[in-house]
């Protein structure tokens, strides 16, 4: 009832601003029913949807018990954008098999007498950007101080929230296995793991919080040497404009997450690196950037023992190869950077067919 009536208020906040030619653009999943309310005032513009998160298979998606009120809501959109094929596939299984939803043609469909176009649209960082910052003074400082604290180390980097959809205990688990079973990284290999405060209220935020404190102690306790520490856990929000100097001097970047809908510090990380001599991303293939990043290295984050071996391989992979594939991943996000993402998407919508019957 809160979200129905934060999306009405929203929305009546929202249709006195409009001016007729307006393309309006909602973001994410606290908005769904946006449109549908500003239908319900009349309004007659276009507007379109994007879902930065991952859209659920068919069966986890038809759990939510109003599911069919949402995805109702979601056809008052006059286009939906999602963040890679996968979800597209994903709500148009769903569509079809909970709605009856037609396909009328590869993007477009119609159901509760509205057509709907939906497409993916992966988003991207602004890339010149991103470089810009690493070049920039601080950035250049963060990377020559991490050089020489880490001279004689591999440095492995984590950055994300801590939230439990981003997989930390089960990377901590992984970097466990790596120094188990790969002796030569001890006293070498050491993870940085930054784990930015995210929804501190949440007991279940709190649980995870304790798990990885407990985690990273008994790694410390049980590999640590009296000048070499395994894992240094931060649990701190790292400026954005230290970020690239940190990324640029590690080795390896482990971005793990059990469920992503896309995750920007995969790309962030291609970014930040010399080409002439790249760090190696390890990428969950449950991330939505795993559909665009393919030479990266990808891993089934729940699976321990195999995403330390694609550690290990990022730790000894040749200049040759490191250079190849980051040539393949930065002329990508290159291209379909943030400007694209921003552009494509609003294009689509300025000239979607627009369904006056509905
Ligand atoms: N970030 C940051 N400082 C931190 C941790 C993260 O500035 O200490 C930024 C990071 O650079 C990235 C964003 O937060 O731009 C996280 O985006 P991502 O898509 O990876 O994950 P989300 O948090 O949206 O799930």
């Amino acid at each position: 009832a809160g979200y129905r009536r934060v999306n009405r208020l929203f929305a009546q906040k929202l249709l006195p601003l409009l001016k007729p030619e307006d393309l309006v653009w909602v973001h994410d999943y606290h908005l769904i029913p946006l449109a549908a309310e500003l239908r319900a005032l009349g309004c007659g513009n276009r507007i379109g949807f994007f879902l930065h998160i991952p859209m659920p298979p068919r069966l986890i998606m038809a759990a939510i018990p109003e599911q069919e009120w949402l995805m109702r809501s979601l056809f008052a959109y006059d286009l939906v954008g999602f963040q890679s094929e996968t979800d597209v596939t994903h709500f148009s299984h769903y569509i079809e098999a909970e709605a009856q939803a037609e396909q009328l043609s590869p993007e477009r469909f119609r159901a509760f007498n509205r057509t709907l176009r939906v497409g993916a649209y992966p988003i991207g960082i602004d890339v010149d950007d991103f470089v810009r910052l690493t070049q920039a003074k601080e950035g250049r400082e963060t990377f020559l101080r991490m050089r020489e604290e880490y001279a004689r180390r591999r440095l492995l980097l984590g950055v994300d929230r801590l939230d439990y959809s981003k997989g930390l205990p089960q990377r901590v688990q992984a970097f466990r296995a790596l120094l188990e079973r790969y002796p030569e990284n001890r006293n070498s290999a050491t993870l940085i793991q930054i784990a930015s405060p995210s929804r501190e209220d949440v007991s279940a935020y709190d649980d995870l919080r304790r798990q990885m404190d407990s985690l990273c102690g008994a790694i410390n306790g049980d590999y640590g040497e009296l000048d070499w520490m395994p894992v240094r856990y931060i649990h701190r929000n790292v400026a954005r404009r230290r970020l690239p100097g940190l990324y640029r001097a590690s080795r390896v970047a482990l971005v793990t997450p059990l469920r992503d809908g896309m995750n920007l510090v995969a790309k962030e990380f291609i970014a930040a690196q010399d080409p002439a001599d790249p760090g190696m991303l390890v990428l969950s293939r449950f991330a939505g950037a795993a559909e665009q990043l393919k030479e990266a290295l990808l891993v089934n984050p729940y699976d321990t023992q195999g995403t330390a071996e694609a550690i290990q391989r990022a730790l000894t992979m040749p200049l040759e190869e490191r250079i190849r594939r980051h040539e393949a991943l930065l002329s990508r996000i290159r291209k379909l950077d943030v400007h694209w993402w921003c552009s494509s998407f609003l294009q689509a919508l300025k000239h979607v067919e627009q369904d006056v019957t509905g």
